[in-house]
């Protein structure tokens, strides 16, 4: 059998397939429905499993205060195929019924969706929200995603030769998977073994809370153990049991998401014996999603990048205007940024000293675009929304927020600006692909060495880098570091390129889109998955 032939079940909490189908968060969902994308773009025989979320991720707006409040509404979707199958788990000693559904309408390989509002379940809420409630309605969902997974794969008549868990919530699969084994009669180690020899792994998050843990006692309680005894349960996943742990311990191989991810795991989890070995494979985005094609013929022919680019960077004012009534102007800079509000991310950061960015802002001579969500139980990152929000209510022709980060807006605003800004306290930031979207579409980044920046930044000639990789304990000095050198940059590169060397600021654009378009597109993560994480050596 060769390589490619490898039968891959996908398994992962979120999608995001399109930007009217609310199962997904954020990165991670991006990923698995840009990597499902183009498994089918290039004949990968892959399938997907995941939920299917009656109301999805948080919509979160901001209040006539300035601060973002959630709300969650129940999506009907009018795409998805009925299976017909249905498979059971049992959650809390009740049987749950979950139904089956199929989703083929993106370009992507089948994707799976399971879901427990069918009526008569006792508990149909479980496949409720995303990322939403507490740690025992966590872990029913992961036992949906995870046992129920491997449930339907079984009676949908998939033959799998590799079970991939993108992030720790799918690790209830390899539960599923070792009770099969055991109920032909294999002892624990036999079925530990064998299910391992089949399985891989996605760590994503280099944040320690990012990683799940949960008490013995409730994965007892719950029926996650799946027949598994607590002292076997401590074996894979220690106590409190670690979800990542317990993953590194059940696969055969696994990956980070970037080079510099692939270091900071490796050290991350250096003390976890009996587990997997870690490579870095870096993650890649599905351009026909994401990119503007004419941008990369043009960027290919020679054209005249910079007419299209301001078409783009129009149809963004354009945008703005039309969702918050502030028009930016075009022949000024705008600068992007979206992401998730959390601390590390730093979303206000160049904000810190308003004597600097002040008169820039005031001048018109930075326009500064933000988007972002905060976690719904993230106060911390609710303030650091609130924080932006004020910041555009008090230079309103200068600095924007749109609320209720999507695709839609990932879209525009990857397209539109022409500088991706970008500052993580490294190490923390895994990966981040919204950089890669915006490099493609000959936006210029300007960014820490964090992520997949460090293996794609020419400084001064793609796009820029600030900090020079600086790395600190000191949370205080690593801010000041990065913050003289962001500032630095700002004024000494990035605004003298743009408003008096035009012709430097296209060929940035052009070698943006050179340096990038092949090594971040989906094929190449592909091939890497292939070669690399589910190959047998
Ligand atoms: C691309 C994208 C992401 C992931 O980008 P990061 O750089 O990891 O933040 C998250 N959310 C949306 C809506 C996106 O389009």
């Amino acid at each position: 059998m060769t390589n490619k032939d490898s039968r891959v079940a996908y398994f992962c909490m979120e999608y995001g397939l399109d930007t009217s189908m609310k199962t997904y968060a954020g990165g991670l969902g991006i990923l698995a429905g840009d990597y499902l994308k183009g498994a089918k773009d290039h004949g990968y025989p892959m399938v997907g499993i995941g939920i299917k979320w009656k109301q999805g991720y948080t919509d979160q707006r901001i209040d006539e205060n300035g601060k973002p409040y959630d709300s969650y509404h129940n999506y009907e979707y009018d795409f998805l195929e009925d299976t017909g199958v249905t498979v059971d788990v049992t959650i809390r000693k009740q049987n749950i019924t979950c139904k089956v559904w199929k989703v083929e309408q993106f370009g992507n390989v089948p994707l799976y969706l399971l879901d427990t509002d069918v009526p008569g379940n006792p508990e149909s809420w479980i496949t409720g929200q995303l990322y939403g409630w507490f740690g025992e309605e966590r872990i029913a969902q992961e036992m949906v995603l995870g046992i129920a997974g491997v449930r339907a794969l079984r009676k949908l008549g998939h033959d799998i030769d590799v079970y991939h868990f993108n992030e720790g919530h799918a690790l209830f699969a390899g539960f599923e998977l070792m009770r099969e084994k055991m109920g032909q009669g294999l002892d624990f180690y036999e079925a530990w073994r064998q299910t391992r020899e089949e399985t891989v792994f996605t760590t994503h998050t280099p944040i320690v809370e990012g990683n799940e843990s949960h008490p013995i006692e409730k994965l007892l309680y719950m029926g996650a153990a799946n027949g598994l005894t607590v002292e076997q349960l401590v074996e894979i996943g220690g106590a409190p049991f670690n979800m990542t742990v317990g993953a590194l311990r059940l696969s055969r191989m696994s990956n980070a998401v970037a080079e510099l991810h692939g270091e900071t795991a490796n050290k991350m989890w250096a003390h976890v014996d009996n587990r997997s070995e870690i490579i870095p494979i870096t993650n890649c985005i599905h351009r026909p999603t994401w990119v503007d094609e004419k941008m990369l013929d043009l960027q290919e022919s020679g054209g005249d990048l910079w007419s299209r680019h301001l078409e783009n960077k129009r149809a963004l004012i354009d945008f703005i205007e039309e969702r918050n009534g502030v028009r930016l102007k075009e022949d000024k800079l705008i600068i992007g940024f979206s992401r998730r509000a959390a601390p590390y991310k730093r979303s206000d950061f160049i904000f810190t000293d308003e004597s600097i960015i002040g008169p820039l802002l005031e001048s018109g001579d930075v326009q500064i675009v933000f988007s972002g969500k905060a976690h719904p139980l993230d106060d911390t990152g609710k303030g650091i929304v609130s924080s932006l929000v004020k910041m555009a209510t008090k230079y309103p022709h200068a600095v924007v927020f749109l609320e209720n980060y999507d695709m839609t807006i990932g879209a525009m605003l990857t397209r539109g600006s022409d500088v991706w800004l970008n500052n993580p306290r490294r190490p923390k930031e895994a990966s981040g692909t919204s950089g890669m979207k915006a490099a493609m579409n000959g936006v210029l980044n300007l960014s820490t060495l964090d992520g997949w920046w460090p293996e794609a930044c020419e400084h001064g000639e793609n796009g820029w880098q600030f900090g020079d990789g600086f790395e600190s304990e000191d949370v205080e000095a690593l801010d000041k570091n990065d913050l003289d050198a962001l500032y630095r940059i700002l004024q000494e590169d990035v605004l003298p390129t743009f408003y008096d060397n035009r012709d430097k600021w296209v060929q940035m654009m052009s070698r943006s889109i050179a340096s990038t378009r092949d090594r971040f597109a989906v094929k190449r993560m592909l091939e890497d998955y292939y070669d690399k994480l589910y190959a047998k050596n």
